[in-house]
């Protein structure tokens, strides 16, 4: 699981340009996707040997003059209770504010171990952490945020913890450590808003005739694992942000924690996010898709209670779901009753589909071959006098598959004929399902 670390502070002292700073290796990858909520509280990163999440929880704070600790919205106080480590972002310009004491105090109480940033220290001796020692958290760390200072050591202390122990195989941000023995297992995260019906889709899948449901360890952790067979393929339900078992069944817990949801989405092979047809998108189902995108997970949406829906307003549903979730138009959009046990087929055949595509194995000389024939259909645009010219091909990872083109001048391509390659190469290959990425190199 990954660590959890939430920034705090009181506004403007600069949590999120330090959670820009402590997410910025993903920012690559998400700029490749046009049309993403750029707006979130919520990233992964890695400073350092250990990847982590990190919660910027400000944005859930109301800006107001008063009270401030005290109206955080509650996925704020939840942030803070999960977190395995709070960074107490303070403001070496402004000095100390009543305020920071009112938000050191709240995470003295909290139990949490808390790392005390002053930030905007760029440029400014030692000496102007002196007043910091006041609040009573511990030795200040002097930073700058804007300019990258000091976050190194920072981390390195926040994350000691988590280092792997010499002889350890370092954690990789990427995918889940595979399992050394027994079938490769496919690990399954089921993801949604409270309400979409997750439990009750658990529920029908492991109940299903054709599924072989392991023994559910009945543990008193809050993390459980379920393996369980479908048509004879081996899978791992991850543990579920959001339920929690009761005998033989699944339940929801009343709340709902963003945090479990993103580790469970960096912990599983395949995301199912489920979706409440009958009340439609949201923000929340925009950003939970998002977060699978960055983290390169295969992706099936599964848009539940199809069955209470009229004509008229599955037509309305459709152009909603193209509209607000144009950025997964790679992905199967399945529509299911979990209660009444429609659809289920459907869904985990996607879910195979998306997991063979995101382990896709593809030659050079058959990504070359398509690429000269993409190009023959379709030559990239001339910039100015250049017109790029792309050579050859080969895969440069998988999981999810990057294709990397090389050849000259291939600065000068741009957005719309990167997607039109995307979308060659996914027709191609039979990519549905998984992220790809294009890169483009150019030779010297
Ligand atoms: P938040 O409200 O706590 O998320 O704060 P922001 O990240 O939005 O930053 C507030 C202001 O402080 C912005 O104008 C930033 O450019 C500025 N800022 C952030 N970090 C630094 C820093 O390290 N040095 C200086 N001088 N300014 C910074
Ligand atoms: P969770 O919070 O995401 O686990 O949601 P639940 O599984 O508890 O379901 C929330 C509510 O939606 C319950 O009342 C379910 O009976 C109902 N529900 C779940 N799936 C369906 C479905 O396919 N169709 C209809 N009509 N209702 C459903």
């Amino acid at each position: 699981m990954l660590p959890v670390i939430a920034l705090v502070g009181r506004p403007n002292v600069g949590k999120s340009t330090l959670y820009n700073r402590l997410t910025r290796t993903r920012d690559a990858i998400v700029a490749d996707f046009a049309g993403l909520t750029r707006d979130r509280h919520y990233g992964t990163g890695k400073v350092g040997p250990v990847p982590y999440l990190v919660v910027d929880t400000g944005g859930f704070e109301p800006v107001r003059p008063e009270g401030i600790v005290r109206h955080m919205a509650s996925q704020a106080e939840l942030a803070i209770e999960e977190a395995d480590a709070v960074i107490f972002v303070t403001d070496a310009r402004t000095g100390l504010a009543p305020q920071d004491h009112r938000i050191a105090q709240t995470l003295r109480e909290s139990g949490r171990r808390v790392y005390l940033a002053v930030n905007k220290a760029e440029g400014l001796p030692a000496s102007a952490a002196a007043e910091f020692y006041e609040l009573g958290i511990g030795e200040p760390y002097l930073i700058s945020a804007a300019h990258g200072q000091g976050i190194g050591s920072l981390m390195d202390d926040v994350l000691a913890r988590f280092a792997p122990q010499p002889g350890e195989q370092p954690q990789g941000a990427g995918q889940p450590e595979p399992q050394e023995e027994g079938p490769r297992r496919v690990r399954v995260a089921i993801a949604g808003r409270p309400n979409v019906g997750k439990s009750t889709l658990v529920n029908a899948l492991l109940g299903e005739e054709r599924v072989v449901a392991y023994d559910m360890p009945g543990t008193t952790r809050d993390a459980i694992d379920v393996d369980f067979d479908y048509d004879g393929r081996a899978y791992t339900l991850v543990d579920t942000a959001g339920l929690r078992k009761k005998g033989r069944v699944f339940e929801a817990i009343e709340k709902f924690s963003v945090v479990k949801t993103l580790q469970a989405i960096a912990d599983s092979n395949v995301v199912v996010l489920v979706i409440d047809a009958q009340s439609g998108v949201a923000e929340h189902d925009a950003h939970i898709a998002a977060y699978a995108l960055e983290s390169g997970r295969a992706l099936v949406v599964a848009i539940n209670k199809w069955d209470g829906l009229d004509r008229y307003q599955r037509e309305q549903l459709d152009l909603q779901l193209e509209l607000k979730l144009k950025f997964l138009h790679w992905a199967r959009f399945v529509h299911i009753s979990a209660l009444k046990h429609n659809g289920l087929n459907h869904l985990m055949q996607a879910v195979h589909e998306a997991w063979e595509a995101s382990q896709a194995k593809l030659s050079t000389p058959k990504l070359t071959r398509s690429l000269i024939e993409a190009v023959a259909r379709q030559q990239p645009p001339r910039v100015g006098r250049v017109r790029p010219k792309m050579r050859y091909a080969h895969q440069g990872g998988s999981n999810p598959p990057v294709i990397v083109i090389h050849g000259n001048s291939l600065q000068a391509v741009g957005d719309s004929y990167r997607r039109y390659l995307e979308s060659w190469f996914r027709d191609q290959f039979g990519l549905a399902g998984t992220p790809l990425r294009i890169e483009f190199r150019v030779n010297r």
